[in-house]
């Protein structure tokens, strides 16, 4: 198994800068093996060696993986200048290892992220090769049936001339609002992920998103328990079944 120095072991896990590190280091309040370390620099091997700060376990692990239920009006990148993003919803604990969101969802789509800092998961589920389904549901104008789940499944011509791959439509609801609108809600499983894709199919049929959710991601579905807004770590079973 890869070895690691110890700061690098104790910043992965947000204890400090390097320069820090080294200085807690040097206080001797950092043990391996129950032994006192004064060189920040030794090798280590974080899952097997016993590393102890100021009497307390430090406990390694090199990536994380946390199912966010995205609000509405942040966006899904790590940073930016003017708008809030979906880290700044994360604790520094979590932020520490760096997370980034597997894909994007519009500023104002709600619903299922997954943020990893797991670079070769994150490539997995987004390569256009995998095919990997995401479900939506969304309420849409108009009384969308039969003829856009046909058109849907054919594929739809979008914008830009792209045609989509077969997508499944389910309509789950239609109704009138007050001032007369006909509104559909919906349920869309699309196994790509182009630019605002779903919002662009439904303008393809001659309709419009006015709300939009994703509920799953491969074999993630979004935890209903979870308020908008917060987060917590998949389990070891939704992290097997992504792998
Ligand atoms: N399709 C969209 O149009 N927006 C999203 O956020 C996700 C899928």
């Amino acid at each position: 198994r890869k070895k690691l120095r110890l700061d690098k072991i104790l910043g992965h896990l947000g204890y400090g800068t390097r320069t820090e590190i080294k200085k807690i280091v040097k206080q001797g309040r950092v043990t391996l093996n129950g032994a006192v370390v004064k060189d920040s620099g030794v090798q280590c091997d974080p899952y097997e060696n016993t590393i102890e700060l100021d009497g307390e376990p430090v406990v390694y692990r090199e990536f994380i993986y946390v199912m966010m239920h995205k609000p509405q009006g942040v966006i899904s990148a790590t940073e930016d200048v003017r708008e809030r993003t979906v880290l700044d919803l994360l604790p520094p604990e979590y932020r520490v290892f760096a997370p980034f969101p597997v894909g994007r969802l519009d500023k104002d789509t709600e619903g299922l992220l997954l943020l990893t800092n797991d670079g070769g998961l994150s490539h997995d589920l987004l390569s256009p090769r995998k095919h990997v389904p995401k479900t939506y549901e969304a309420t849409v104008i108009g009384h969308v049936g039969e003829v856009e789940a046909v058109r849907f499944k054919q594929g739809v011509e979008l914008d830009d001339g792209y045609v989509t791959l077969p997508a499944e439509l389910e309509v789950l609801e239609r109704s009138t609002s007050e001032d007369g609108t006909n509104l559909s809600k919906i349920r869309l499983t699309i196994s790509e992920g182009k630019f605002h894709q779903v919002k662009r199919m439904f303008e393809a049929v001659d309709s419009k998103v006015i709300y939009l959710k994703r509920v799953s991601m491969g074999p993630l579905v979004l935890d209903e328990q979870l308020p908008l807004g917060s987060f917590r770590e998949l389990t070891e079973s939704e992290l097997t079944s992504l792998k």
